[in-house]
């Protein structure tokens, strides 16, 4: 069962000259195709949430993001399609007009509240919480990139239908949080690794945050690359959108430039490196956030 409707997603592969040289087979699991409006990771890290809210008999649902992020889109499209309210607490001050991903928000309905990115800082602290409470009443609390027990939950879930449909030896994916890693990566097995691409500047200190969500030992080996930040969340370079252009032009490949073109930009760059075995099935997860494009 789910409260947000689902369509199953396609495998596309890609086919050029640089894998065939290196021998690897390239899939893409494009649950960027999954639902048009609470797409990609995002439905996944929702679905146990919105379970878990309904179940608590909660009506508003209240969550944190920048003003483009990709958790508050789904969250507001989420709340609207199972009419209960949603609050979005924005990083910053709000500038007019809004942009693409705040006025989708607002149109699905959301509530939007700017915090000073010195209290945005603070936003897990019972002060801020217990002010958000007086304001706006009760609410079921989704954290900054929707990344908690229960996505973590459906993260698994998003993992073993992989494993499910597609026989593959490493699976990268784009990494903010680490929360879909962390849940994904529990579904392998040994003999399979996932490799994280950091999107966020210096991403080393991701590791700790994928390690906080993750029992002892988990079966399947994963890292997380931090080489492809390219500056930094949301920054870009000519080279990155020149790639992306490339994947959709050559490959019919949609990708966005925040997570899912670093990503595949990084599985590129190391197989011209050599780093994956001749004759093994890379996968790429398509996380979505398709919304915040360019
Ligand atoms: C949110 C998002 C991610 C990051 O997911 P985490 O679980 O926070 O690591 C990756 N790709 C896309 C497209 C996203 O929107």
């Amino acid at each position: 069962m789910t409260l947000i409707s689902y369509t199953e997603t396609p495998i596309q592969e890609i086919r050029d000259a640089l894998l065939e040289k290196a021998g690897i087979r390239l899939l893409i699991k494009r649950e960027d195709l999954n639902n048009p409006e609470v797409s990609g990771n995002k439905w996944w890290k929702l679905k146990h949430n919105l379970f878990r809210a309904h179940e608590l008999g909660h009506h508003t649902l209240l969550t944190f993001g920048g003003a483009y992020s990709n958790h508050l889109y789904a969250l507001a499209a989420a709340a609207h399609a199972l009419k209960v309210k949603s609050i979005g607490i924005v990083r910053g001050e709000q500038t007019l007009p809004l942009n693409r991903t705040l006025d989708f928000a607002t149109r699905k309905g959301m509530k939007l509240h700017y915090l000073s990115r010195e209290q945005y800082r603070e936003k897990s602290d019972e002060k801020i919480l217990t002010e958000m409470r007086n304001r706006f009443g009760e609410f079921y609390l989704i954290p900054e990139g929707g990344t908690n027990e229960e996505a973590i939950k459906g993260c698994f879930e998003l993992g073993e239908k992989l494993m499910r449909e597609i026989q593959f030896d490493t699976l990268c994916l784009a990494v903010g949080t680490g929360g879909t890693l962390a849940g994904v990566v529990q579904a392998l097995q040994p003999n399979q690794e996932v490799i994280g691409v950091s999107v966020l500047k210096d991403g080393r200190f991701l590791a700790d945050e994928v390690r906080k969500w993750l029992p002892e030992r988990v079966p399947g080996r994963w890292r997380i690359e931090t080489r492809f930040d390219f500056g930094g969340y949301a920054k870009t370079t000519p080279e990155l959108m020149n790639f992306l252009k490339r994947q959709q032009s050559s490959h019919q490949l949609p990708l966005d430039q925040v997570y899912t073109a670093k990503a595949l930009f990084a599985v590129y760059s190391m197989i011209e490196k050599g780093k994956f075995r001749r004759g093994s099935t890379v996968l790429m997860l398509h996380t979505g956030g398709l919304q915040g494009a360019a």
